[in-house]
């Protein structure tokens, strides 16, 4: 998930109000046709995209929260809508951090990024899949797209915004993720988000790492945690933070930056449905950009009510109604494994997840790491 260092601090309690990170997908249009897109995204725009006054209001509606949530502006490519600048503006106005993901091309230069910080974007986040041109490039689809994330990056830091980087870990480079991390550490990036493959759109066709090897490269993002100069988290792998605090060896597992300084995080459990929510660019609501469970129809349905009361959104926020090992583990309120990969896998969003290797000790224990998941959002 992104963080932001100014996000307010949230706990378990919070989720059932509202979320900590919306997601809006202002558009499905695309130059790029990268292998793994979740939207499978069009080269034009979708005609019955809402438009700049409907999103407008939809920003409105995500500050009734009783706290403003982080707001990424995704796609597709949000810079294919000429009004993007607009909705930036018009969430800053209201009060809510505002983030962007915009795809790799020509349509990011230097002035649309001076743009955009003057609008008070607080995050721009590019994707970097690969070590090298071949690698990236033909993820991406696109030849070209690895040079060009370096300029965006290279751009993004001299206007002065906020970076970050998304890495979705494949088995094509899942041998190069110490060598990304290592490229990463010279660029001031302010996250390195990793990414861990959904099947869905067009994820399906491409194979998933084993449940093996999401602890090689928990292991990798760990070490690297301890000694690069940006934070790290991992989308739609929860179970790094089982991860972390094992490699701790207590609950108290925010992750502390090579400079000595606590930065603001995700707080923990942060889960599809569970401190998040997805809007795609008709307007349909869903728990996350993952799981295909539409709960929604924003105009006509409140954004408040369905993240709140939708019956799909409560049971996901419901740690105790997971099923299998996830619903016996002792990790399950800070965990609960990506629901998203549960559902696309096995059709049951509150099935075990399919890709962790972790085997739940005795019953006895859940309570006690509940006790003290609890003893930390207290100190917190
Ligand atoms: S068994 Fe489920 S809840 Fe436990 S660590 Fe694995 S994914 Fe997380």
């Amino acid at each position: 998930m992104c963080d932001l260092k100014q996000a307010p601090a949230y706990t378990r309690v919070d989720f059932h109000q509202g979320p900590f990170v919306v997601f809006y997908e202002v558009t499905q249009a695309c130059d790029l046709v990268c292998q793994h897109c979740r939207a499978c995204a069009q080269p034009l725009r979708h005609p019955e995209e809402l438009d700049t006054e409907t999103a407008c209001e939809l920003l409105g509606q995500l500050a009734q929260f009783p706290k403003s949530p982080l707001v990424v502006l995704t796609g597709g490519d949000p810079l294919k809508r000429s009004d993007v600048f607009d909705l930036v503006r018009r969430g800053v106005g209201t009060g809510l951090e505002m983030a962007m993901t915009p795809s790799a091309t020509p349509l990011v230069t230097r002035t649309v990024l001076q743009r955009l910080h003057d609008e008070g974007l607080s995050r721009l986040a590019v994707s970097l899949d690969g070590v090298d041109a071949a690698t990236h490039d033909a993820f991406r689809g696109v030849s070209g797209s690895f040079d060009r994330t370096w300029q965006i990056l290279q751009q993004g830091r001299d206007v002065g915004l906020s970076l970050q980087v998304n890495t979705t870990v494949t088995a094509a480079n899942l041998e190069q993720i110490d060598a990304i991390a290592e490229s990463l550490a010279s660029c001031d990036i302010a996250l390195w988000s990793v990414f861990f493959l959904v099947p869905v759109g067009r994820g399906e066709q491409i194979d998933r790492i084993s449940a093996e090897q999401y602890e090689v490269v928990f292991d990798r993002l760990w070490h690297h945690a301890q000694t690069k100069p940006y934070d790290i988290t991992t989308t739609e792998a929860p179970h790094y933070r089982r991860f972390v605090l094992q490699r701790r060896g207590s609950p108290q597992g925010n992750t502390r930056s090579s400079d000595g300084v606590a930065h603001q995080r995700a707080p923990l459990g942060v889960n599809d449905g569970k401190g998040a929510m997805f809007i795609d660019h008709t307007g349909r609501i869903f728990p996350s950009g993952f799981l295909p469970i539409e709960c929604g129809q924003f105009p006509s349905d409140s954004l408040v009510d369905v993240y709140r009361d939708s019956s799909v959104f409560r049971s996901l926020r419901d740690a105790n109604l997971l099923r299998g090992k996830c619903g016996e583990c002792e990790f399950r309120q800070i965990c609960g494994g990506s629901r998203a990969r549960s559902y696309a896998l096995t059709g049951d969003a509150l099935a075990a997840e399919p890709d962790c290797v972790y085997q739940p000790r005795q019953e006895r224990l859940v309570q006690s790491m509940d006790e003290n998941q609890d003893q930390y959002e207290k100190q917190a």
